[in-house]
């Protein structure tokens, strides 16, 4: 596959392809970028990788020379003829031109035969936060997990309690994964160009955690938790049993008067427990 910028442009032409917004489309065009990226993801032969958005392959390409197998999901079908003809070389690529948010997973992958499950993407910035929340809610459970986001959301998935970005996602994530900055990328890597720049996180899962008696259970508390960002914890959790989270939280030094952004994950892990009948 040809990276120079030109060629990407040419080829992209001869197919008569347009980008779209609405698909959050920002192909990278700097080899090294997707060099550098492959280089800090440890991607071996015995890894299944599954990339979101491929584009015109770019990333796939090197990821299929890495990986054991690469499971692509793309919702463009224009970009079907684009991606045969870059990805021509490769037998250990499948995509699947569909919409990643509506497609089974689990079910995807079950046949593959694998030691590591990697995702490793530069995703559409419009659903970032849905895709991974699917990955952590959908028991995929990537033992690694290595996106491309736009440099605000990034630094939002490793907010500390007590800040302003502390969310449901945060605490999904750091319960569930190790959370690190890999790099800055320039908005000018990309054509069309972005209004922002983009960092690579890469998320790690933990593999001692503290043990969650009720995934689903600590999930809905989570959501109740932050359903009304300005309430307290009193008031978004009606319908609880609120003596028994009384009885934890004041133990740890907060009230039923606490918001939820002020509560650290292990309070609540403490407290989803406690809830199991
Ligand atoms: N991987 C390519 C690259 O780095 O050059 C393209 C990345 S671009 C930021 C995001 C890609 O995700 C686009 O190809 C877009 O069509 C695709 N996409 C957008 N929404 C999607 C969805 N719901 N399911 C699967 N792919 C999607």
């Amino acid at each position: 596959m040809d990276y120079s910028p030109k060629k990407t442009k040419e080829l992209l032409e001869k197919h008569d392809f347009k980008f779209k917004k609405k698909f959050g489309q920002n192909f990278i065009i700097d080899e090294n970028i997707i060099n550098a990226i492959i280089n800090k993801s440890n991607i071996d032969k015995d890894t299944l990788v599954i990339e979101i958005g491929p584009g015109s392959g770019a990333l796939t390409n090197k990821l299929a020379l890495s990986a054991k197998e690469v499971l692509c999901y793309e919702i463009d079908t224009k970009l079907k003829e684009i991606l045969a003809s870059n990805l021509e070389n490769h037998k250990n690529v499948k995509v699947i031109f569909e919409d990643f948010l509506k497609r089974d997973i689990f079910n995807d992958i079950k046949n593959y035969d694998y030691k590591k499950l990697f995702v490793v993407a530069n995703l559409p910035y419009y659903i970032t936060t849905p895709i991974i929340l699917k990955l952590i809610e959908d028991n995929i459970n990537p033992n690694k997990i290595v996106v491309m986001v736009q440099k605000e959301v990034g630094d939002r998935f490793r907010a500390k309690p007590g800040t302003k970005d502390y969310n449901s996602l945060s605490i999904f994530i750091n319960y569930f994964y190790d959370v690190k900055k890999i790099m800055d990328i320039s908005k000018n890597v990309f054509i069309p160009k972005p209004n922002v720049d983009s960092i690579v996180v890469e998320f790690n899962r933990i593999e001692k955690k503290l043990s969650l008696k009720d995934k689903e259970l600590f999930f809905k508390l989570i959501y109740d938790s932050f359903r009304q960002k300005r309430k307290t914890i009193k008031n978004n959790l009606q319908g609880y049993d609120l003596e028994i989270i009384e009885k934890i939280l004041l133990k740890n030094n907060f009230s039923l008067g606490s918001r939820a952004e002020q509560i650290p994950i292990e309070v609540f892990v403490e407290i989803a427990n406690n809830l199991v009948k």
